[in-house]
């Protein structure tokens, strides 16, 4: 068995962080390949070592000093040091690292020291072998990571020393200069280490006990998703879920590695896990997975008598296209048909897709409604239950919320109701008190 462990920059903030963490990695003897963040606010009203490295680059682009920031930032790995009794020379390090600072110092050679200072303290606190991603996590020419060197190396190093410690966030170009992925890339790097290891599960440990089934800012405590498959996710984070961004989980989706998102915090919370193929054999009534939307649609309905459903949609999509709006959803009758796309992408564009439409669709009416707010419920245990869709409905319909479209994807993951704008809270919260909470 063999675990990849990802900790966040909220995970290793400080002595306390690291503290939780060795309590995590010796709870369980198969994570034996560990990833980490830059340290991160151990408060709300303290700094992302990221952040101040980002800041310290932008004055010595100006010519600025950036004594003070660096100043912290040794204080930080300093704390951490000495309060946890290692041997970490962090004053030596820093003076190093300023000493070779000018204006051309490059922006990612230096953000990029969050990370290799905290896994070097981490790594020392843990007993793991440091690897640097300068030597493992590898770049093309093209930018893109180099899976294939980058696999072999990361393998390479956990079979030599069974215990590795990676920081995330950074990897080298065949220039031989380091490169930083984008913020938040640590979780790249994680997944990349699950994937090079053939690991059993990669471990993303965070400060949030999984993924809300509900956003929290309208529905109060939502529960976390005990399970989710990668394509429900998909369908929550295209509806606006805050989820893990999808290039960065590829790595393991590609080779069905569950992924289990845990908090550091609450170690004993089993967190979400994601996996590829969901067995689910309980019967349990609860079938919706999670619920997200989205505010701000436009619909535009096309009426056209006896029209030619296949010839007449395709002339809108083509419209639609030339005018770079993208279609949504997409609802068709007998003798109409509904687009909807985002309002602020469509833009102003919308009067020209309408004048548009009159002249080569020759519809009998076109009506357009906006402020409205798409509402999913996703859930792969839909699919197999009747009458699930009408329940949603009457329940929507008993809280007074006017469904002005429904769509449900061909895959019946998710159900979509469009209403508006104003029902929007209205709509989350009915979905969630009947039938997820
Ligand atoms: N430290 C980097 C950031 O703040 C990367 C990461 O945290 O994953 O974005």
């Amino acid at each position: 068995m063999l675990k990849v462990a990802k900790f966040g920059g909220s995970s290793v903030a400080g002595a306390e962080q690291f503290r939780k963490v060795k309590s995590i990695i010796e709870a369980d003897p198969a994570r034996r390949v560990v990833v980490v963040s830059a340290a991160g606010k151990r408060s709300a009203d303290d700094h992302k070592l990221t952040d101040l490295l980002y800041l310290c680059h932008a004055h010595l682009s100006y010519g600025v000093s950036c004594d003070d920031i660096l100043q912290t930032i040794e204080g930080r790995f300093a704390e951490i040091r000495t309060e946890l009794g290692l041997r970490f020379d962090a004053e030596g390090e820093m003076k190093k690292l300023a000493a070779g600072l000018s204006r051309d110092t490059s922006v990612d050679e230096l953000v990029s020291r969050g990370e290799y200072y905290t896994a070097r303290l981490m790594a020392e606190y843990l007993g793991y072998r440091f690897v640097d991603a300068a030597d493992c996590v590898f770049f093309g020419y093209d930018g893109q990571i180099d899976r294939d060197r980058t696999d072999r190396a990361i393998a390479e190093a956990l079979a030599a020393h069974g215990r590795i410690l990676i920081p995330g966030f950074y990897g080298r170009l065949p220039t031989g200069k380091i490169k930083v992925m984008s913020r938040g890339g640590s979780d790249i790097t994680g997944a990349l280490a699950a994937a090079a290891t053939d690991a059993d599960v990669y471990e993303n440990w965070t400060d949030v006990s999984g993924i809300l089934m509900a956003d929290p800012r309208i529905v109060p405590d939502p529960r976390p998703i005990a399970k989710v498959t990668y394509a429900e996710l998909r369908e929550l984070a295209f509806m606006g879920a805050s989820v893990m961004h999808e290039d960065s989980i590829q790595p393991v989706k590609d080779k069905g590695i569950a992924l289990n998102i845990r908090n550091t915090n609450r170690p004993d919370d089993p967190g979400t896990l994601i996996v590829g193929e969901a067995d689910d054999r309980d019967e349990s009534e609860r079938f919706i997975t999670g619920i997200a939307g989205r505010r701000n649609f436009t619909i535009i309905t096309v009426q056209k008598r006896d029209m030619n459903a296949n010839a007449t949609l395709c002339q809108a999509l083509e419209i639609m296209d030339r005018y770079h709006a993208p279609v949504e959803h997409i609802t068709l009758g007998l003798d109409s048909f509904a687009l909807v796309s985002g309002s602020a992408a469509m833009g102003d564009a919308l009067y020209d897709v309408l004048a548009d439409i009159r002249k080569t669709c020759r519809p009998d009416n076109v009506r357009v409604q906006d402020e409205i707010a798409l509402v999913a419920a996703v859930g792969r245990k839909m699919s197999s239950r009747p009458g699930i869709s009408g329940r949603l409905f009457k329940a929507l319909g008993d809280a007074g919320v006017n469904i002005r479209t429904i769509a449900q994807g061909a895959d019946e993951l998710a159900i979509t109701v469009g209403v508006e704008n104003k029902d929007f809270e209205t709509a989350i919260r009915v979905l969630y008190d009947g039938f997820a909470g």
